[in-house]
């Protein structure tokens, strides 16, 4: 019984956890046309966000709530 369980459970929690990240996580696109010197310009496909890094690679984080609530 176990067994038949154990691949249910897994999938179950492996789903979980993709959702979870997909509504977390951006995808970060990087948009060339908007570099400002020596930062790149990337926009989130997920929510719309812009943001500029000057690292190398995407941003790690959402935007999207930042300009929502006054601190
Ligand atoms: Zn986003």
């Amino acid at each position: 019984m176990v067994l038949i369980l154990l691949p249910i459970v897994v999938g179950v929690v492996a789903f979980l956890a993709w959702r979870n990240r997909a509504v977390r996580g951006c995808r970060w696109r990087e948009n060339n046309s908007g570099n400002q010197g020596a930062l790149r310009k990337y926009c989130c496909a997920a929510c719309g966000a812009e943001a500029f890094t000057s690292t190398k690679g995407p941003p790690d984080m959402c935007k999207r709530g930042l300009g929502n609530s006054s601190l």
